[in-house]
Order: C-alpha cells, then structure tokens, then sequence
C-alpha cells in the first residue's frame, strides 16, 4: 500500500492563493504573536479586558485551527468586531514570488516579505516533501545566513536578517493553503500528497539560516506550531536543526523542546572546520558533550546527526567507524544525504557504492541510517541548495556583466 495519494484533477479545486491578501508592513499582524501578545493586542484595540481571554482563544482557533486569512470569516463574531480588528490588524500571508513543483511532488515556494529595515523586500525558500505516511515542511529561520558552510548554497548568500515569529509560522500557514491542509480547503488536482492524515504533519527549521541565532523568535514560531488549540503538531514532530551553536543548545532543549538535528558532516575536526566553519568556535567534542547533555534525551527522542556525502572528503570507511564511535552512548539517528551539487559548488556527491558500504558500517553498529532520497532536485529543492531566486539573478548578472567586461576588455 501507498501512503502517498495523487489527488484526481476532477475531485476538487485548484487553491486560489491570488484572493488571499500578501503581507505588507501597513498593519500589523496578528498571525505568530504569543498568546500573551495577542491578548495585550487586543486590550490595546479596545477590547473589553474582561472578553479578552474568550476572544483571544476565538481567533486563535481562526487563525490555526481553520486559517483564516480574513476577519469576515470569523462568524462567532460581531460584526462590528471584526470590522475594529480589520481596521488594525492583518491577516496576510506571504507573498508568493513563484512555486516550482518537482516530478517527485516536492513543493518549493519562493516567499517574499516585506523590508523590516532591510532597506527591501527579503525572500525565502520554504519546501514541501510529501513521504509515504507524512509530509515534511523545511521552513526557513532567516534570510541569507553567516555561517558559509562550504558545502551549502545558502551559504554563499549574505545573512540579511532574521525572520519574525509571524514569517516563520506564516510559512506554515502558506503551505497549508496552498496544500488545501485546512478544513474548508480543497487539495490542489494533481498534487502528490500524503496518502493519510495531516498534510503537513512534521517541521524542519532546516531551511534558510540558523535558527539559534535567531532563537527567541523561533522559539515564539515553534510554540505556536505546538499549541494544542492551534496548529497542534507534536514536539515530537518538530526538528530543529543547528551547525552546532553550542551554548544555545541547552536552552532550545529546555525552552522549545523540540527534537534536535545535528550538521555534524565530519568527524575530525580540521575537516569541520572547513565544511562547518562554526567549528572553530566549538569544535565536535564540545559540541557532542552539549548534545550528551541535550533535555529529555532518550531512545524515544533520539538526536538526528546530518552527514553529507562528500565523494572523496568526508566518506571513507575510517570516517565511518569515527563517525560510530564519536557517538558512542548518545541516543542518535544518523542521516545520510547525498549531495545535491549547485552551480559552483566545489563537491562532488560520493559514489552510491560508498555511500552505501558507509551505511552499512554505521547500521552495523546499531544506528538507523537512512540514506535519504535527494528529493526535489530538478527545482533546487533539496538540503543544501536553498537560495532566493533574486540571489540567484543577481549571481547570474555578476557573472553576465563579468562576461561582457572580458569582452569589452579583450576588444
Ligand atoms: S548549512 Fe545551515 S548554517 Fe550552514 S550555511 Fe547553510 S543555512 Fe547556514
């Protein structure tokens, strides 16, 4: 049996995301503000102090529960209430820039949002993996990253600024609509999807950026997606993913409590230091002691370690058995990701044979060790290969404009 369901181009309707309004900085949004803020929004719209808790938990389950993206729908309302929370509130999602659609049904969105001090609009990726029995969303923490891991195309791509509670979940929010993921939405024809249960079941801060650097608004998104009466995923269905800033650790696992992903992708430092450039700062035995001491560790919350297949760099078999016992003792997953070259990247991936006599190693020793499935290549979509698409371009004029120079200079 399939987990994985195409939806029939004659059983419902196409999304149409053009009627939902984009985001803009005109208003402010109710969308990702705590459940305190939301609350001391609404006191500060007039709302009678002693209504504030009803209401608060009413737009709550609009926003989360039936993704509302506009005030109108709220019908347990007045009108005239929701006329006063239109007149200063928004609703708005992103803003989608395009959306490419892989032969494997990986989705990948490219977000735009609005400057917030960054002198323009940002953008960022956000991608959808449909699997068997789940559907995976990699959501981004901020725009650009300082952390060049050498491996990975966001790298190249200056940090512009972090993201806000409301982009992170609105990312969320977004692939919900466009999925057809909440009670009155219809799956688009033709989508490939999860055969059962929620659309979007699992998150991965995996995207754009590092979330610990960017951790208090982060944490604000995670507890939103986690809320009960909400968005209502499961900490245990929620990964966050770091390169290794090691004295945030601690607090992620006591605050937001999530499951935690390692970049780990070498096992000697020298080697680190040049693929995670983070290294440097802590290197792999302080940033393994920190993962020894990560809260609620156990066999059922288990740490997963990304390791990408680097042909010739990072893939031998005494790789591998370092690999084995440098985890030795820790509850661990380990994900083997093939790399997905980009343009002008310097790696080539391992060669399927090794990859798979590495797995073998480490299986041996006890570690599940999926290889996973590069998914969503022919779009740019997979691990390592998010950028935005105005990054790109401007990549692409720098080396036309470079061209022509070397023409005008050779005439
Ligand atoms: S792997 Fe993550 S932390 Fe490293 S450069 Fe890419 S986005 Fe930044």
């Amino acid at each position: 049996m399939t987990a994985l369901a195409i939806v029939p181009e004659t059983s419902v309707a196409p999304a149409r995301p053009s009627l939902i309004p984009a985001l803009t900085a005109e208003k402010p949004s109710l969308i990702g503000l705590s459940r305190e803020e939301l609350g001391q929004a609404l006191v500060e719209a007039g709302i009678p102090e002693k209504q504030v808790r009803m209401r608060s938990a009413q737009i709550w389950h609009w926003l989360y529960v039936r993704g509302a993206t506009d005030f109108g729908a709220m019908s347990n309302m007045s009108k005239a209430l929701r006329e006063t929370l239109a007149e200063r509130f928004a609703l708005a999602r992103p803003e989608i820039v395009t959306e490419q659609i892989s032969v494997d049904g990986t989705r990948k969105w490219l977000l735009r949002f609005p400057p917030r001090g960054a002198g323009r609009p940002v953008e960022v990726e956000t991608v959808y993996i449909p699997e068997e029995g789940r559907g995976t969303l990699c959501v981004s923490s901020q725009v650009g990253c300082t952390l060049t891991c050498s491996f990975c195309h966001t790298g190249t791509q200056k940090l512009v600024r972090n993201l806000t509670p409301e982009e992170i979940i609105g990312q969320v929010l977004l692939a919900r609509d466009r999925l057809g993921d909440f009670p009155d939405a219809a799956t688009p024809a033709g989508a490939i999807v999860p055969g059962e249960g929620r659309l979007v079941s699992n998150i991965v801060m995996m995207g754009m950026g590092e979330p610990l650097y960017n951790f208090d608004n982060v944490k604000t998104a995670l507890h939103i997606a986690a809320d009960g009466e909400g968005l209502a995923l499961s900490r245990r269905r929620i990964t966050l993913s770091t390169s290794g800033v090691v004295p945030m650790i601690q607090r992620a696992g006591e605050e937001i409590g999530s499951m935690l992903a390692i970049s780990l992708h070498a096992v000697r430092d020298e080697l680190r230091d040049e693929l995670v450039p983070i290294n440097k700062k802590y290197p792999i035995a302080e940033l393994l002691d920190a993962c020894r001491a990560y809260p609620g560790l156990s066999n059922a919350k288990r740490i997963t370690f990304e390791y990408v297949m680097l042909k010739g760099v990072n893939d031998s078999l005494s790789d591998a058995r370092e690999l084995v016992r440098l985890l030795k003792g820790i509850p661990a997953k380990i994900n083997l990701i093939p790399f997905n070259p980009w343009p002008g990247s310097a790696y080539e991936c391992s060669d399927w044979e090794q990859i798979e006599t590495f797995s073998d190693v480490v299986n041996r020793a006890g570690y599940a060790s999926p290889i996973r499935t590069p998914r969503g290549r022919d779009i740019f979509a997979a691990c390592g290969q998010l950028k935005s698409a105005s990054e790109r371009m401007r990549k692409v004029d720098r080396e036309a404009a470079s061209v022509v120079g070397g023409v005008a200079a050779a005439l």
